[in-house]
């Protein structure tokens, strides 16, 4: 019997572990730096939260969701995105009733199904940011620059930001309308699946890759030619605020989010280096949300971020993440008496911070020395019944081959001397 990971997931292995971990600890950093704390919410939900939160006609509620019923008969969903959850949380804990606006982050998996490539899966992670019950257009410009401020941290420079306004509900249905009537006029040259959206939701049109939808799109109108006078003003202060912090944008009229509760500002952060998946970031305004899910009419901005997708940018840049792996001492050890006085040699120096490792597999000292070397061992000691005998041992320091003489009961005082070790 042999098992796979199913289709569309991966595992992640040391030592890129690492790399997660250091993503996730900078994360933690720059939105506290922020002001924005962690939420924690479920990894499935009832189904009908998705459905109504998302929207019935979206690509995700339509063909993506990892549905199921549960053995009480309910009907649960994994979780193909946060900002529901976030809200459905927010509304439900009464959050409304505190101090605002509430701003949120959250890391997690997600679950679609789609067809896996390269930066496309099944089981992918997000990490996101809400900002609740505030409409400042100073909010949005926040939310961009701390998705921008992230990026710049692990050295990504020159990624693109693209905005765009989707206006509200007042003036986006006579925009719609604009549309669908252009579409049709222009139906025999786009693709089955854009005819069959025209009625449906005509906006996802225009982020079809299509050539021939491609060649009818760029001639439609413009949803930012027909933005209401508080929209444009809302459009024009994110935009304002964007420059009051040097942040660079392309105003692009065809960017739509796939999810139907989005007002106003809309944003996708792309990495020209990845190909058909170079969105590594998006988000924008969801006014509609919370009366769609709670009957609380709340405004709210955020963005989710895939992890995986960050992290074939760094790679499309051969950018290293400063991450280490290794030991500080490798305890080598001869016989057993020794094993044992290094057992607890061992225990203290872990008590101290230091990383420390000794062989479990009864090797040779040579065996035990490869070892070390292959755990990237800064210093290694050998440790044997002379050794014990005298209270004397070499320290070697694996790099520059230097070793150095010591007292075995003053083993842990000279690893703080040698080891440059924040935290002692
Ligand atoms: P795309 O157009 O790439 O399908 P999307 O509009 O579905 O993206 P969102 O729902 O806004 O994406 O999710 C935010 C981010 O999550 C994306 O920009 C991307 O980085 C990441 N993401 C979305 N779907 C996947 C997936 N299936 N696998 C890996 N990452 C994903
Ligand atoms: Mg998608």
């Amino acid at each position: 019997m042999k098992f796979n990971a199913p289709r569309g997931t991966n595992d992640i292995l040391p030592p890129d572990t690492l790399k997660w971990q250091y993503i996730e600890k900078k994360t933690h950093e720059i939105f506290s730096n922020y002001n924005y704390q962690e939420i924690r919410t479920p990894i499935f939900e009832y189904t009908e939260l998705f459905q109504r939160g998302i929207g019935e006609v979206t690509d995700i509620v339509e063909k993506e969701m990892y549905t199921f019923e549960d053995k009480g008969g309910r009907s649960i969903t994994l979780r193909p995105e946060g900002t529901a959850s976030v809200i459905r949380s927010f509304l439900e804990n009464k959050i409304y009733g505190q101090a605002q606006p509430t701003k949120y982050y959250y890391i997690g998996p997600m679950f679609r199904y789609e067809r896996p490539q390269s930066g496309r899966f099944r089981q992918f992670h997000q990490l996101g940011v809400e900002a609740i019950a505030s409409n400042d257009p100073a909010l949005d410009a926040e939310i961009i620059s701390l998705g921008m401020r992230l990026l710049q941290d692990f050295g990504l420079n020159d990624l693109e930001l693209h905005l765009n306004s989707v206006g509200c509900g007042e003036c986006r249905p006579t925009y719609v309308d604009k549309l669908k009537k252009y579409l049709n006029e222009n139906k025999e040259q786009l693709c089955d699946n854009c005819k069959s959206r025209i009625d449906r939701n005509p906006l996802r049109v225009l982020d079809c890759k299509n050539d021939s939808c491609q060649s009818v799109i760029k001639d439609a109108p413009k949803i930012t030619d027909n933005l209401c006078e508080s929209c444009a003003d809302h459009f024009n202060d994110v935009q304002e605020y964007l420059d009051i912090l040097n942040l660079d944008y392309i105003i692009n009229p065809l960017l739509v989010r796939g999810l139907d509760y989005y007002t106003n500002t809309a944003f996708e952060i792309k990495d020209n280096a990845l190909g058909a998946q170079d969105t590594v970031f998006g988000g924008g305004r969801y006014n509609g949300l919370a009366e769609e899910i709670g009957s609380r009419d709340l405004p709210g901005i955020g963005f989710a971020l895939g992890i995986e997708r960050l992290l074939l940018s760094l790679e499309a840049k051969d950018i290293e993440l400063p991450v280490e792996s290794g030991v500080d001492l490798y305890i080598t050890v001869i016989g057993e008496q020794a094993k044992k006085e290094s057992f607890k040699l061992l225990d203290q120096l872990r008590n101290k911070g230091f990383i420390t490792e000794i062989d479990y597999l009864g090797r040779s000292v040579g065996s035990q020395m490869k070892s070390a070397d292959r755990m990237n061992a800064e210093y290694t000691i050998i440790i044997g019944e002379n050794e014990l005998n005298n209270n004397s041992a070499t320290i070697r320091n694996m790099k520059s081959g230097d070793e150095k003489e010591i007292q075995l009961s003053n083993l842990l005082e000279e690893m703080k001397q040698l080891v440059d070790k924040e935290d002692i």
